[in-house]
């Protein structure tokens, strides 16, 4: 890429962009990675295949005529272009990860090894279901987990993510209402909402409606009734909300939403702040998705993957999507079509091919095995507690919008204490890169102007939380005093300084080809 040399990092006294040609553009062990499609030579290979024996139309003629163009590498190569590029990532595995709304915390490693266990990583969607008898009854026991948890009757596994989980609530949703007869075009979104949230509704075919918050970051009570109506479907309200605050009056939302024969869907994402604490089904939430991948532990930085269940209560259960997994004389069995169906089921359709994520539910049920009900419950409290550490610890040097009370498991900033310093928050994020940890959540939730949103989870202990205290506290202290070199074109010291997230947003290049890259270039 003739990119390559440009947007290296200078403060090292060397510029990148002046580099003649021959040098590498390499600091020291920090390495100009090259794209695999740059390194690769036509007819290398990693291994040694024997020429396969001649046969005429193998493949019924449909074998390839033209090369694909993958790259050839030996071996070697490529676990050095992937440890290379590894080593260029945050992870965390190598530090904090601040990231609010988001719940990055440790994974434990005695998942992964249960994960990996031959009989469920080996499997194959397709196998005849007596021959994964021990899956489904994995899946069962994480389905009876996940409906103790929350105190609701059903639980609908096959959902892939949150956003997944969502629509699928969502769905049932709309099915009860089709099956009533009944017209509910609306459904009320607060303004303190997770943007999934909205999109959400808006994707299932509903016309969104928002709730305005009240000053302390809660959903406006009084603004929610004035809108409540019988064309109203739902409410989509997360909890505890995207200001890192319970939302206290939950149970007069539920109330009022009942009251004109409307659902309450609750944002389940932030579960793993009141896990073993409260039940949803106590508060009287119809529909709540759980992320697996947030509050029971398993890696999911960099997209994927993720699973997203979601419980229903009584009057939505009938709607749940297939496949539904019953236990009957034979064992375990799921069921795949609705010729099958007995009782008042009526799912709605399906979410996905098959039945959902099995290595996170090994993860998941692991998880919570190895904690047990009071480890959860433990788990919950540390994230609170956590989360109003470092609230507590930094509100006098950055400014805490609703920072009279304690919080939930992340704690919210503002950037007002930035004002008049010449310092924006996009530099103090970029900053904290310099000093070793990603930067927290930038301009979200929407509500709170230049919000920085950190979530430190149950995972950090006390030491590793002071530490990041201490460098916060630093570079606040460092903006007010006008030093303001380190915060100019921050970062630094990482491979890449400021990029252009515009065009990278506008004109995003997502495959390779030679041409793109030349022009992407220019
Ligand atoms: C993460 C999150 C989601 C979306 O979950 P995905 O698994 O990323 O689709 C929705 N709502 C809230 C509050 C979240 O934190």
């Amino acid at each position: 890429m003739t990119m390559n040399n440009q947007g290296r990092p200078t403060t090292a006294g060397i510029s990148g962009a002046t580099l003649p040609p021959t040098l590498s553009g390499d600091h020291g062990l920090d390495h100009e990675e090259k794209l695999i499609f740059e390194l690769g030579r036509d007819g290398m290979c990693g291994v040694d295949v024997p020429e396969a024996p001649a046969h005429t139309a193998r493949l019924g003629g449909i074998e390839r005529r033209r090369k694909i163009g993958l790259p050839g590498l030996s071996e070697p190569e490529v676990v050095r272009h992937y440890v290379r590029l590894s080593r260029n990532n945050y992870a965390i595995d190598t530090g904090l990860y601040p990231l609010g709304s988001c719940t990055m915390k440790h994974n434990p490693r005695l998942n992964e090894k249960m994960a990996r266990l031959p009989g469920f990583s080996d499997l194959h969607p397709l196998q005849p279901q007596q021959t994964v008898q021990g899956a489904l009854q994995l899946i069962q026991e994480l389905m009876h987990w996940l409906m103790e948890l929350t105190g609701m009757p059903a639980v609908a596994m096959s959902p892939k993510a949150g956003a997944h989980g969502e629509l699928c609530g969502m769905l049932a949703i709309k099915a009860a209402i089709a099956a009533r007869a009944e017209h509910r075009p609306r459904v009320l979104v607060p303004e303190s909402a997770h943007g999934t949230n909205p999109a959400t509704a808006a994707f299932a075919g509903f016309r969104v409606d928002q709730i305005p918050a009240t000053g302390d970051g809660h959903v406006n009570i009084e603004a929610l009734r004035a809108k409540l109506d019988t064309d109203v479907a739902a409410i989509m309200l997360t909890n505890p909300n995207t200001c890192g605050l319970f939302e206290r009056r939950i149970l007069e939302v539920a109330e009022a939403v009942h009251q004109v024969g409307a659902f309450f869907y609750c944002d389940g994402a932030n579960f793993n702040a009141i896990a073993g604490r409260v039940r949803p089904g106590d508060l009287g939430v119809d529909a709540m998705h759980i992320n697996l991948h947030k509050t029971f532990s398993t890696p999911h930085g960099g997209g994927g993957p993720g699973a997203g269940p979601v419980v229903l209560s009584k009057a939505l259960a009938p709607f749940a999507p297939l496949p539904l997994l019953v236990s009957d004389a034979h064992g375990l069995r799921l069921i795949e079509d609705r010729s099958a169906l007995s009782g008042d089921s009526d799912p709605f359709g399906r979410m996905c091919a098959f039945h959902g994520q099995m290595g996170m539910f090994v993860r998941a049920l692991s998880y919570m095995l190895s904690h047990g009900a009071d480890g959860i419950r433990q788990a919950s409290e540390d994230a609170v507690l956590s989360a109003n550490y470092v609230l507590s610890s930094l509100k006098d040097v950055m400014t805490a919008p609703f920072g009279e009370g304690p919080c939930m498991h992340e704690a919210l900033f503002d950037d007002s204490f930035l004002n008049d310093t010449g310092v924006t928050t996009l530099d103090f994020a970029k900053a904290m890169i310099d000093e070793g940890y990603h930067p927290m959540t930038m301009y979200f939730p929407l509500v709170v102007h230049g919000a920085m949103l950190i979530e430190p989870t149950e995972s950090e202990s006390k030491e590793s939380l002071d530490r990041f205290v201490a460098v916060l506290r630093g570079l606040a202290e460092e903006a007010k005093a006008g030093r303001l070199e380190r915060f100019a074109g921050a970062p630094h010291y990482a491979p890449r300084q400021r990029l252009d997230e515009t065009a990278a947003a506008r004109k995003p290049v997502l495959r390779w080809t030679e041409t793109k890259i030349a022009e992407a270039a220019e």
